[in-house]
């Protein structure tokens, strides 16, 4: 049943620590070696969060990023240089007109700037809307019961396919405006879902993403 309770477990931690401070990777030791192999717009934005494209994986010590901030829960921030506290409960807002509550979170931010796996999984699926979340990727927690979603990305992080294992802080595309995105308002649309077994990756129940990602109560 422990995997069962893995994020209230981690609410009640949330609840216990609230109001304290944010753990940040700042203390970086970074590698002596220049980077090597390094190509593309990508390039400079994955070097900061040591991201090895040779590899196809964070270098050593890769999570020590200077801008990654990490919530109570345990769960990254997944936009490289937003702290909790500049995040906002967009949850509830209604979309298309109306017709459908948004069910996620959209985070603002500059276009090229790094989307990080929030948790640890497995890429289930790299998928192309046009008309919805453009160029996304769904990450599922390792028990198979979250699902992970980042949307409207710029590009991939290199190397990225499905099946990849990814760690907390593993570079997944960069911000952009892919999909039914507003141009002027480059974000990640980023959605957390609980899966039951056998749910495929288009599935599962949303899950507020706010409180586990800022450490505030959820709007009501
Ligand atoms: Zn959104």
């Amino acid at each position: 049943m422990a995997s069962r309770t893995s994020i209230f477990g981690n609410l009640l931690v949330l609840g216990i620590v609230g109001g304290g401070g944010w753990m940040v990777w700042n203390n970086a030791t970074r590698d002596a070696a220049p980077p090597s192999a390094v190509r593309g717009a990508f390039s400079d934005a994955a070097q900061r969060v040591g991201y090895d494209p040779a590899s196809r994986a964070p270098r050593a010590g890769a999570l020590q990023a200077q801008a990654l901030s990490i919530a109570p829960t345990g769960l990254a921030v997944p936009v490289d240089g937003i702290r909790p506290a500049q995040l906002v409960d967009t949850y509830t807002q209604s979309r298309a007109g109306g017709s459908r509550v948004h069910n996620a979170m959209d985070i603002m931010a500059p276009r090229g700037r790094p989307v990080v796996a929030v948790a640890p999984g497995t890429v289930e699926k790299l998928f192309y809307s046009k008309g919805g979340g453009g160029i996304t990727v769904y990450v599922r927690s390792p028990d198979r019961r979250w699902t992970y979603y980042y949307a409207h990305l710029d590009a991939y992080a290199p190397g990225l396919r499905e099946g990849q294992q990814v760690g907390r802080g593993t570079p997944l595309g960069t911000v952009g405006i892919s999909g039914n995105s507003d141009p002027a308002g480059p974000h990640l649309h980023f959605a957390i879902n609980r899966m039951a077994p056998g749910d495929k990756w288009y599935q599962g129940q949303p899950v507020n993403p706010y409180p586990l990602l800022a450490g505030q109560q959820a709007a009501r």
